[in-house]
């Protein structure tokens, strides 16, 4: 593989996985939106659900109050009666009767009391409800204006990045490009690596020296047999030990410049 190619995959590989990152993040951006619409949903459901219940305890209460008032009606004919009566035995039983009657409505009462308290508490919480809708509706819509300017702003980084894409395209051909975006998706940005010490340094497995021979002289592009990925020989390795810094009596010595005065 000639250095130009070497030098323009390498520059690709980084355009590529940068493009992918975008991707990624442009895919993944509208999810808290949708979480917070399936709350909504979920609020939406359970305030229909609590106003139907609402519903059909203020027609209970209507019944309960029907009853009261027939009730009522009822004493008060029976009172009216007591005035027309002329045995104990016919005072006895309407006085029984006008007794059942105040039982009855006292336990109709405190029914009633007990469902109008239950309303109050239902009506109370179904204006927290109300209130968190609106505020989750307009977080969502202020969430939307959000994802709108993020995904324009990623969508233009990824444009810019397709431009750099195609200048160096043409060096490298349509043919590879394929293969190498799927291999930079899949290997996290590392897509061409070189060999050293006839290891592979993208899976660290041992090459056989005649595959390292083969990739040293071959112009064509070569494959790592392990991990796919596109492998080089670098030109000039510099041997570790050249790079090293060498510590010797001279730098020992130059400690006494720092006390001129003092004299040896
Ligand atoms: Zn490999």
């Amino acid at each position: 593989m000639k250095s130009e190619m070497k030098t323009d995959l390498i520059k690709l590989q980084e355009v590529l996985y940068k493009k992918s990152l975008l991707e990624k993040e442009i895919f993944d951006a509208p999810r808290t939106l949708t979480t917070n619409i399936e709350i909504l949903n979920k609020l939406k459901k359970a305030y229909v659900e609590k106003n139907n219940y609402l519903e059909r305890k203020t027609e209970k209460i209507g019944r309960i109050r029907d009853r009261l008032t027939d009730l009522e009606n009822q004493r008060s004919d029976a009172e009216r009666q007591m005035g027309e009566i002329e045995t104990q035995r016919e005072y006895e039983i309407l006085d029984k009767k006008i007794k059942e009657f105040a039982v009855k409505s006292q336990e109709l009462r405190v029914k009633y009391n007990k469902e109008r308290q239950e309303v109050e508490d239902l009506r109370a919480d179904m204006a927290t409800k109300e209130a968190m809708i609106r505020s989750q509706e307009q977080e969502i819509e202020s969430e939307k204006e959000k994802l709108e300017s993020y995904i324009e702003e990623k969508r233009n980084e990824l444009n810019s990045l397709e431009g750099k894409e195609q200048e160096i395209l043409p060096g490298v051909g349509n043919d590879i490009i394929y293969k190498f975006d799927r291999i930079v998706r899949k290997k996290e940005g590392v897509a061409i690596v070189p060999i050293k010490n006839g290891i592979c340094t993208g899976c660290h497995i041992m090459l056989t020296p005649q595959f390292v021979n083969e990739v040293r002289e071959e112009t064509s592009i070569s494959f790592c047999p392990y991990c796919s990925r596109i492998l080089y020989c670098e030109d000039n390795e510099i041997e570790q030990e050249e790079a090293e810094v060498k510590f010797d009596d001279a730098d020992l010595g130059g400690l006494s410049d720092l006390n001129p005065d003092v004299d040896f």
